[in-house]
C-alpha cells in the first residue's frame, strides 16, 4: 500500500463541478428495510437530473449482484458490503456527481468509517436516517422479507434478529411515515453543497 502514490490530474473539483452541474457529495441513507431509502433515492436523483445535475443511485442491493456478489450477511460481510459501497460512493462524489446511496448499513462505526473516508479525501458526506418506526415498514413489507423473517425462513434480518444502530449525529433525519416522499427529497436537496 505505501508503495502506491495517488497521482494527481490537472482537472480538480471546480472545473468537473461546470460539467456535472454542481458538487460532488454522498447522500447516505442508512435505515430498516422499508424505511424509504431507495424510493427517495430514486426520486431525488430523478429530480436532480431534470435539473441538469449529475446524480445517480448507488443501490446497495444492486451492487450485491456485482461488485459485493461475492459477501453475505454475516457481521464481517455487512461490514466489507458497507466499506466498498463507501468507496465506490467517494470516487463517483469525487467525480462530481450526487451520488445517493440507499444501504441499510445497520453498524455505526462501519457508517463512521464511511464518513471519514469522505473527509480526509475533502468530499461532502450527507448522513441521512430514514427512520420509520420498525411497526411501519414491517406493515409495509414492499419485499415480503419481514413476512419471510418471521417466518424463520430467513435470518439475520434487520430489524428482526440482527440488530440496527442508530445514527448519533446525522445531518438530517426524516420519518417517512409523517413526511411524503417530496417532502424528505426536499429535506435533502436544501442541505446539498
Ligand atoms: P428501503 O429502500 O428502505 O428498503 P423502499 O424505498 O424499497 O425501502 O420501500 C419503501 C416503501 O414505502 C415503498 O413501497 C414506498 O412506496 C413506501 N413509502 C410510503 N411513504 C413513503 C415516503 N414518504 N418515503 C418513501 N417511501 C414511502
Amino acid at each position: 500500500m505505501s508503495a502506491v502514490v495517488w497521482h494527481r490530474g490537472a482537472v480538480g473539483p471546480e472545473r468537473r463541478s461546470v460539467i456535472t452541474g454542481g458538487s460532488g457529495v454522498t447522500v447516505w441513507l442508512t435505515g430498516l428495510s422499508g424505511s424509504g431509502k431507495s424510493t427517495i433515492a430514486h426520486r431525488l436523483e430523478d429530480r436532480l437530473v431534470a435539473g441538469g445535475r449529475a446524480a445517480y443511485v448507488l443501490d446497495g442491493d444492486n451492487v450485491r449482484h456485482g461488485l459485493n456478489e461475492d459477501l453475505g450477511f454475516s457481521p464481517a460481510d455487512r461490514t466489507e458490503n458497507v466499506r466498498r459501497i463507501g468507496e465506490v460512493a467517494r470516487l463517483m462524489a469525487d467525480a462530481g456527481l450526487v451520488v445517493a446511496v440507499p444501504v441499510i448499513s445497520p453498524y455505526r462505526i462501519d457508517r463512521n468509517r464511511v464518513r471519514d473516508a469522505h473527509s480526509a479525501a475533502g468530499i461532502p458526506f450527507l448522513e441521512v436516517w430514514v427512520a420509520t418506526p420498525l411497526d411501519v415498514c414491517e406493515d409495509r413489507d414492499p419485499k415480503g422479507m419481514y413476512a419471510r423473517a418471521r417466518a424463520g425462513e430467513i435470518t439475520s434480518f434487520t430489524g428482526v434478529d440482527a440488530p440496527y444502530e442508530e445514527p448519533e449525529a446525522p445531518e438530517l433525519t426524516v420519518d417517512t411515515s409523517v413526511l411524503d416522499v417530496d417532502a424528505c427529497v426536499e429535506e435533502v436537496v436544501v442541505r446539498l453543497p
